[in-house]
């Protein structure tokens, strides 16, 4: 049991730190590139590898058969790729890949120190409860701007891009703002720009009610201990359903047997319907 809990985890933090270095190598080289450092690696943009540019631009693409101003047709692919991955698995990406996420998680492991008990306990719950939709205001507000102005507008408040390009100076200030912000609230609450603001984690996030793969908890070994409640970065409670089903859930695993469930094939992830949903 140990060795799969160790494993689990490495994957799980290889990967995040994998993916945070990449998209930080990628920006650093673009930005040198562009003020005249010879440096013999290829120049990608960050506007390249990002699977919402897909998202934003398929009206573009669909109505004109172009792209949205600065978006590449790669991130049309790995758009693609992303929903195929989030039928089978869920909002993996949030949970393994994203590096704004693994960012928030960073900071959110100063947070739990300063704040204990409390830290991602603070948003009463009935305000939490209305605010975990707001992200799909924010998706729908993006996709309908940028299909009228056929713009990257979502870059002017994106603190994914101002995360790896604030030094550049081509990051529009209300992003460096909300980078800030979200550094901060990440001190109080866990992953909050994903709970409440992030467009592509609420289109991710719709998997959850279809995909092939669930995190499934069996009742007949569960002993209610609320272990995997416990570790869930998005306040989801496993340990009253038979399914995870929740809209929030972003495929972190780590309340699976072998990490936060004590009993082995308890909390697992497999394929399946029906059940009492959590
Ligand atoms: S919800 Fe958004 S910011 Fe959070 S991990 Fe998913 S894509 Fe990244
Ligand atoms: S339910 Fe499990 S997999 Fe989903 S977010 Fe919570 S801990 Fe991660």
């Amino acid at each position: 049991m140990k060795a799969k809990k160790s494993r689990l985890r490495t994957l799980r933090t290889v990967t995040q730190w994998a993916m945070f270095l990449f998209v930080a190598v990628l920006a650093l080289v673009k930005y040198l590139k562009e003020i005249g450092v010879v440096i013999p690696l290829p120049e990608i943009s960050l506007h390249a590898v990002c699977p919402f540019g897909g998202v934003v631009t398929v009206y573009e693409f669909l109505a004109t058969g172009g792209l949205v101003q600065k978006l590449h047709s790669s991130a049309l692919a790995l758009m693609v790729i992303g929903l195929l991955v989030a039928f089978l698995f869920g909002p993996i990406f949030c949970g393994y890949f994203c590096p704004l996420g693994t960012w928030q998680e960073w900071i959110g492991k100063l947070g739990r120190k300063l704040f204990k008990k409390k830290y991602n306990r603070l948003v009463p719950r009935a305000a939490d409860k209305y605010l975990r939709y707001l992200r799909y205001i924010v998706l729908g507000a993006v996709v309908y701007q940028t299909a009228v102005t056929a713009k990257l507008v979502f870059a002017d408040v994106d603190p994914y891009y101002a995360l790896f390009n604030f030094y550049t100076g081509e990051v529009a200030f209300t992003a460096i703002l909300i980078l800030i912000a979200v550094t901060l609230l990440s001190l109080l609450v866990e992953r909050p720009w994903c709970k409440y603001f992030c467009p592509y984690g609420a289109l991710l996030g719709l998997f959850n009610l279809i995909h092939i793969f669930p995190v499934r908890r069996r009742e007949s070994t569960c002993i209610h201990c609320k272990k995997c409640d416990a570790a869930c970065p998005m306040n989801i409670t496993v340990s009253t359903g038979d399914a995870v089903r929740s809209h929030q859930c972003i495929t972190c695993h780590e309340c699976l047997s072998g990490l936060a469930c004590p009993v082995e094939d308890t909390v697992i992830v497999a394929a399946g319907k029906g059940g009492k949903q959590a």
